[in-house]
C-alpha cells in the first residue's frame, strides 16, 4: 500500500500487532531456563572495481550474490543430512547465513546456528566471520569484493559509484543523489523509503558537519546541492531550507539505511533476565559507538564526526513538522522528540534498583494501547515499553496480511516493532518456535577485519556474564543516555570527550547478586538510603570507563577509583573454569578493546580518516575524490581479507597500526 491507503489501516494493524503480542506475551512469559544463545550479524558492502578508470564503485547484483548463497547453504544442508543418514553420529557446523538488507549493494550474514555458552566456542567467532567472508568473495565476480566498512566513501557523489550506473532520479526516493535502484528491489524496500517522504510530508534531510580542513572554503556550502532542479515537488525541499551551512547534505533513506554494522543478540534464560539486560546494556550503547568509531566520510567528503549513527536516524525520520514540534498538533496526534531510529527511550526491567528518575517523565506513549496491554495483565514498565513502540505508524502494510487471520503469527507485531530501530531491541520469542527471549545490541559500527568484529562481539558477550554474575548496576537517567550518544559523535570522541556513567556499578553487599534473573521473589534486600540521583553517575573518559582509575587514598576527600569493564571481566574470568589457552586466545580480543580505549590503537574512523590525508591526490579540501576512494577501499578490502598463510589481516592491522601511533 502506498502511504495515503497505508496510513487508513494504521490503527488496524496497530491492534492487530498488540493481539499478536499479547498472545506471545502470554504463551512465553514462563519460559525458564532458556539456555544461553547468542549471535552476531555482520554487514558487508559490495564493491566493484572498474580498474580501466581507478574506481570503485558499489555492485548492485545483490540479488544473484544471494541466489547463489542460498543454493549453496541447500547444497551443504543437504550434503549434511546425507551423512547423517549414513551416520548417525556424524557432526558438521550448520552452514552460514546470508540475508538482504536496503542496500542493493548490501549483504548481511549471520553464523548458522546461533553459538552457546560454552568458552571455546567464543573462539570459534573470528574464523566463522572470516569463513563468511570468503564465501561471500567467493560468490562474486572477479572484480567485486565484500567489503566491511560502514558506509561507501562515494555513496551520492558527484560521478559513478554504482555498477551499472544509473542517473539520480527515482519516484520513490526523489533524491538529488541517489538512484532508486540502488535500493533492494523486493517491493518493501522502495516502498518503505516512499511512505517514509509521504508520510514525513519531505524528503529527510540530513545534515552532517564537514571536517574543515587547510583548505575547505569556509563557510562550507555543500557544492553539490542543486537548487534549480524541478523533476518532483520535494526539489523544493533545497529551496525551502533543508541544507545548513557548514554541513554535508543527504536527502534519501539509502544513505543511511545503505550503512553498515554490527549486530549482537542474545537469548536470556527468562524473560525477566532479557529486561534486565536490556537495561544495563542500554548505557553502554553510546559507548560502544564511540569505541567502534569507523564513519569520517559522507557523499564524498570528510565530515566532522567519526559514527554513523545519525544518518541513519534522520535518513528514517518519518515524523511530521507537527511531530517534531515544527507546528502545532493539528493533523498528528504527538509530539514525538525522536525519530524512529534513536537510543532508547524507556528502561523496562522490573528491578527494583530501576528508580523512577531514570526514566523520562513525560514519555510519549499510545494511551489506549498501554491501557489494553494492563488490562490483560502486563506489568507497567512492559507496558508503557510497548505503548510506547506503538505510538508509530506501520510504514508498509501488505494488503493480504489484513485479509487473512493474525492467529500464531507475529508480523503485525513485528511490522511496528521492527521499524523502531532503537539502541536495543527488546525481542519476544517467534510464535510456534523454541526461541526464547532475547535483546539486540545494535549500536556497534561495522569493523574493518573480522578480528575487530570478534573481538568488540566477544566483548559484549563476556560483559554481559559479568552483568548477570554479579548483579551489575549500570543504570543512569534516560536522558543521560541520550546525551552520550550525542557525544559519541564527535571525531576522535575517545581522546577528547567525557561520557555520564554511574560511579558505583556494584550492589550492596548484602544484597544477592541474582535476585534480578529469578522470577522467584527474593526477600526484599534493606537497601542504604539512596543518594540523590545526581550524586550516582558522573563524566568519566571512555579509557576509565572501559581500563578503570585506581583509587587515590591519599586525595582528601580519598576517591575510590573505578574498576573499568575490561578488569571487571578479566575478574570475573577468574572466578570461572576456563582453560589456559582459551583465556589467553580471549586476551587478545580485550586487549584490543583496551588498547582502542586507552588511544594506543586508532580507530577505524582515524585510520580511515588519516589514509585520506596522507594521500598524494587528496588537496586538503575535505573532498575524497575517485582516485583516493578507489586506493582507500581497495586497503580496505586487503585489511579485511587478510593475506599470506599465518599471518592473519588482523595481526598486520595491528601491527600496522602500533607502528603509526
Ligand atoms: P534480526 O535481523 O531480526 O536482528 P537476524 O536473524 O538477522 O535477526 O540475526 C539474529 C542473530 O541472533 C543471529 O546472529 C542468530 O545467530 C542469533 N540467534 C538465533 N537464534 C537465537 C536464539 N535463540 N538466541 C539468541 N540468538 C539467536
Ligand atoms: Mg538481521
Ligand atoms: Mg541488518
Ligand atoms: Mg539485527
Amino acid at each position: 500500500m502506498d502511504w495515503e491507503e497505508a496510513k487508513l489501516h494504521a490503527d488496524q494493524v496497530r491492534k492487530l500487532g498488540i493481539q499478536q503480542l499479547l498472545d506471545i506475551w502470554k504463551r512465553y512469559r514462563g519460559n525458564e531456563r532458556d539456555v544461553l544463545l547468542w549471535g552476531d550479524e555482520i554487514e558487508y558492502l559490495v564493491v566493484s572495481y572498474d580498474e580501466k578508470n581507478k574506481n570503485a564503485r558499489l555492485s548492485l547484483r545483490q540479488e544473484e550474490i544471494l541466489e547463489a548463497l542460498g543454493r549453496l547453504e541447500r547444497e551443504q544442508k543437504e550434503t549434511i543430512a546425507k551423512r547423517k543418514a549414513e551416520d548417525p553420529n556424524y557432526q558438521s557446523e550448520v552452514p552460514p547465513k546470508f540475508h538482504p538488507e536496503f542496500g542493493r549493494f548490501m549483504l548481511e550474514s549471520t553464523p548458522g546456528a546461533p553459538y552457546g555458552g560454552n568458552w571455546s566456542s567464543l573462539l570459534t567467532v573470528e574464523s566463522n566471520m572470516k569463513l563468511r567472508r570468503r564465501l561471500a568473495k567467493q560468490h562474486l565476480g572477479e572484480h567485486e569484493a565484500p567489503i566491511t566498512m560502514t558506509s561507501f566513501p562515494r555513496l551520492g557523489a558527484e560521478g559513478i559509484f554504482t555498477d551499472p550506473y544509473f542517473p539520480a532520479t527515482g519516484s520513490k526516493s526523489r533524491s538529488q543523489y541517489l538512484p532508486d535502484e540502488l535500493i533492494n528491489l523486493h517491493i518493501r524496500f522502495p516502498t518503505l523509503a516512499a511512505n517514509i517522504r509521504s508520510r514525513r510530508g519531505a524528503k529527510v534531510a540530513i545534515n552532517m558537519p564537514v571536517f574543515y580542513d587547510v583548505n575547505t572554503p569556509r563557510p562550507f556550502r555543500d557544492p553539490t546541492v542543486d537548487y534549480d532542479r524541478h523533476l518532483y515537488p520535494e526539489d523544493d525541499d533545497v529551496r525551502r531550507g533543508a541544507v545548513k551551512e557548514g554541513h554535508i547534505y543527504m536527502d534519501a533513506m539509502g544513505f543511511g539505511m545503505g550503512c553498515c554494522c554490527l549486530q549482537i543478540t542474545f537469548q536470556a534464560k527468562n524473560m525477566s533476565e532479557a529486561r534486565t539486560l536490556y537495561d544495563q546494556l542500554a548505557p553502554l550503547g553510546p559507548i560502544m559507538l564511540a569505541l567502534t568509531a569507523a564513519t569520517p566520510i559522507f557523499k564524498g567528503f570528510l565530515a566532522d564526526v567519526d559514527v554513523r549513527w545519525n544518518v541513519i536516524s534522520g535518513a528514517v525520520d518519518d515524523r511530521t513538522e507537527e511531530e517534531r514540534g515544527l507546528k502545532p498538533l493539528k493533523n498528528s496526534r504527538y509530539k514525538i522528540p525522536k525519530s524512529r531510529y534513536a537510543s532508547i527511550s524507556t528502561y523496562l526491567s522490573e528491578d527494583p534498583r530501576l528508580r523512577p528518575e531514570y526514566n523520562d517523565p513525560n514519555l510519549v506513549v499510545n494511551e489506549d494501547i498501554k491501557k489494553e496491554l494492563l488490562d490483560n495483565g502486563m506489568d507497567e514498565r512492559l507496558a508503557t515499553h510497548f505503548a510506547h513502540l506503538f505510538i508509530r505508524d506501520p510504514l508498509v502494510i501488505f494488503k493480504e496480511t489484513l485479509e487473512s487471520s493474525p492467529e500464531g503469527l507475529s508480523d503485525h507485531f513485528e511490522n511496528i516493532q521492527s521499524t523502531n530501530w532503537q539502541h536495543m531491541r527488546f525481542k519476544p520469542p517467534p510464535p510456534g518456535d523454541s526461541i526464547g527471549w532475547r535483546v539486540e545490541f545494535r549500536s556497534m559500527e561495522i569493523q574493518l577485519t573480522d578480528f575487530e568484529n570478534a573481538a568488540y562481539a566477544i566483548f559484549i558477550v563476556l560483559l554481559t556474564r559479568a552483568i548477570l554474575s554479579y548483579g551489575l548496576n549500570f543504570y543512569i537517567p534516560i536522558d543521560k543516555v541520550d546525551e552520550n550518544m550525542h557525544t559519541a559523535h564527535a571525531r576522535e570522541a575517545i581522546r577528547t570527550k567525557k561520557f555520564w556513567f554511574r560511579k558505583d556499578i556494584f550492589p550492596p553487599l548484602h544484597q544477592h547478586a541474582h535476585f534480578s534473573t529469578s522470577t522467584t521473589p527474593s526477600p526484599t534486600p534493606i537497601l542504604p538510603p539512596p543518594l540523590p540521583v545526581e550524586d550516582e553517575y558522573t563524566l568519566f573518559t571512555i579509557n576509565e570507563i572501559i581500563n578503570g582509575i585506581p583509587p587515590n587514598p591519599k586525595s582528601n576527600p580519598p576517591t575510590p577509583g573505578f574498576i573499568g569493564l575490561i578488569p571487571l571481566i578479566e575478574a570475573y574470568l577468574n572466578t570461572v573454569n576456563i582453560d589456559v589457552e582459551t583465556r589467553c586466545e580471549l586476551s587478545d580480543y580485550l586487549d584490543l578493546v583496551g588498547k582502542r580505549a586507552s588511544g594506543e590503537l586508532m580507530t577505524g574512523a582515524r585510520w580511515i580518516r588519516e589514509f585520506v590525508r596522507g594521500h598524494t591526490e587528496y588537496m586538503g579540501d575535505s573532498r575524497v575524490g575517485v582516485g583516493v576512494n578507489y586506493d582507500l577501499v581497495k586497503a580496505v578490502e586487503k585489511l579485511g581479507m587478510g593475506r599470506g598463510g599465518e599471518v592473519t589481516g588482523s595481526e598486520k592491522l595491528l601491527g600496522k597500526w602500533k607502528g603509526r601511533k
